[in-house]
């Protein structure tokens, strides 16, 4: 999404098009830069109302999904409906309740697929489906989960509610899912009678704004308040979605009254979580907060070792060694990398050494070789805009500054593996949020700007490589 791929699809000098049509022009390159889940959930939904010379107007089926353009896909609209002809300066949401297009929301949220019908498991039509892989025998453990894996074992070995909630924090792929996985697959086998719901903070959302468009909000609460235990992976996806997470807290809350059991999982702790009620901050914590951080060479060796087992394939040992020496990232990173070679073992009907490896994954290995930090795209930028570093981290708005800040924030969501906290940390302690926001506006200005747009390629060529 941040690399603006398929942005080369529009012709400027094309013939002047309808309006209209220049609106599905806009959509079609949102959907290659947003993926299609989410141009599904939030994008498709969208229709054109008027252009005035000045604003585009379009429609949204609800306020959800117009909050949720307004702050997230507003300067893409824009952008890619001005590299199209008559600019527009400003971008109108509205609120329309045509049936037509409140179904394509409805319809997202029902491709949702639904249970695995060889799963001897009992499954819950609440419930997101599990992977069946994803479970404790398959979960390697080290230093680095030992607790979040011990925490797991105990809530999923006990009658009893042990930690309210159980809540495990760490980064991308660093086996937040597989664990709650494996918490569900465990109490559904061994205690069929309670009632177990594992779903994404996405879809909690999806079925509460469905609900409420349905006027259903009674049965909602029904439904979801009857669960023995309930387990929200990313929480930190609902924070600043007001509605949502009201309906979030008062579920928990009446979850946690009855003695049942929630389990949450986000990339950060509850103290970092922002935009969140206090009082629900609060209770987030009560409870037992087990961090996940990353691998070490070993347990990554392990979890290599384990993901081959599971692919039924034979890697040479030295081939998995050199990738957990070389691949010091997550368990999505690795496994990312085996399902390459053994593709290519497939392709060529031949084994692998350690040289095809190291050429199959030569990007992945030249981004981990010369490991990128905040400091340097600080640097480097500072000093291409001749300003110092010191007031890239200051508070400063000035443009000459915060121009470059941002240029500096958007490379390191590029081209470091950092969470955005992490990267506004590295910016003065700055708020994820304006990082997002800093990343947006280059994204934004660089389909706009051309010598902007040269101006960080060519920071990323020097900073990359
Ligand atoms: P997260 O939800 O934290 O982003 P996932 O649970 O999706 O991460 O993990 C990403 C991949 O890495 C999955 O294939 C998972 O099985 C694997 N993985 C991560 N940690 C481990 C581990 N300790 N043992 C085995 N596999 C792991
Ligand atoms: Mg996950």
């Amino acid at each position: 999404m941040f690399e603006n791929q398929g942005m080369a699809v529009q012709n400027p000098i094309a013939a002047p098009i309808l309006p209209a049509s220049r609106f599905d022009h806009v959509k079609a390159a949102l959907r290659q830069e947003a993926g299609d889940t989410a141009f599904r959930s939030w994008l498709a939904p969208l229709s054109f109302v008027s252009f005035t010379g000045s604003a585009l107007e379009i429609s949204a089926p609800t306020r959800f999904v117009r909050d949720w353009v307004k702050t997230h896909y507003s300067d893409r609209i824009r952008a890619l409906w001005n590299q199209q002809g008559t600019p527009c300066l400003r971008v109108d949401c509205l609120v329309s309740a045509a049936p037509a297009q409140q179904k394509t929301v409805v319809s997202a949220f029902e491709e949702i697929p639904v249970a695995n019908e060889n799963s001897a498991e009992t499954t819950d039509v609440l419930s997101s489906p599990l992977d069946p892989r994803f479970t404790f025998d398959n979960f390697v453990t080290g230093d680095s989960n030992e607790l979040a894996f011990a925490a797991a074992r105990r809530v999923s070995d006990s009658d009893s509610v042990q930690f309210n909630p159980l809540f495990i924090q760490g980064g991308v792929g660093l086996g937040k899912t597989h664990l709650l996985h494996a918490m569900a697959h465990e109490i559904r086998q061994r205690a069929p009678q309670r009632r177990v719901v594992y779903m994404s903070a996405e879809r909690f959302m999806y079925t509460f704004v469905r609900a409420l468009r349905e006027k259903n909000t009674f049965s909602f609460k029904e439904n979801f308040r009857s669960i023995d235990v309930l387990m929200i992976d990313d929480i930190q996806f609902i924070c600043g979605k007001e509605t949502t997470q009201q309906e979030f807290f008062h579920t928990f809350n009446a979850l946690v009254d009855q003695g049942k059991q929630v389990i949450l999982s986000a990339d950060r702790n509850p103290a970092e979580l922002d935009g969140i009620d206090e009082r629900l901050r609060s209770r987030l914590g009560m409870g037992l907060v087990a961090g996940i951080s990353a691998p070490d060479e070993s347990l990554r060796l392990r979890i290599l070792q384990s993901k081959c087992a599971l692919l039924k394939r034979e890697i040479p040992a030295d081939v998995l060694a050199f990738l957990a020496a070389k691949i010091p990232a997550s368990g999505r990173e690795l496994e990312g990398a085996l399902n390459r070679l053994v593709a290519h073992a497939d392709l060529v009907g031949r084994s692998i050494t350690k040289d095809t490896a190291a050429e199959l994954l030569s990007d992945l290995l030249r981004a981990s070789e010369r490991r990128i930090t905040v400091e340097d795209i600080q640097k480097r930028v500072a000093e291409h805009y001749g300003i110092r570093t010191a007031d890239i981290l200051s508070p400063r708005r000035a443009r000459p500054v915060a121009r470059p800040r941002q240029i500096a924030m958007y490379l390191s969501k590029a081209l470091t593996q950092l969470s955005l906290p992490d990267i506004g940390r590295k910016f003065g302690g700055r708020d994820h949020t304006t990082i997002i926001h800093g990343v947006r506006r280059i994204e934004g200005l660089m389909n706009e700007d051309a010598a902007l747009r040269d101006d960080v390629h060519l920071l990323r060529r020097m900073i990359a490589g």
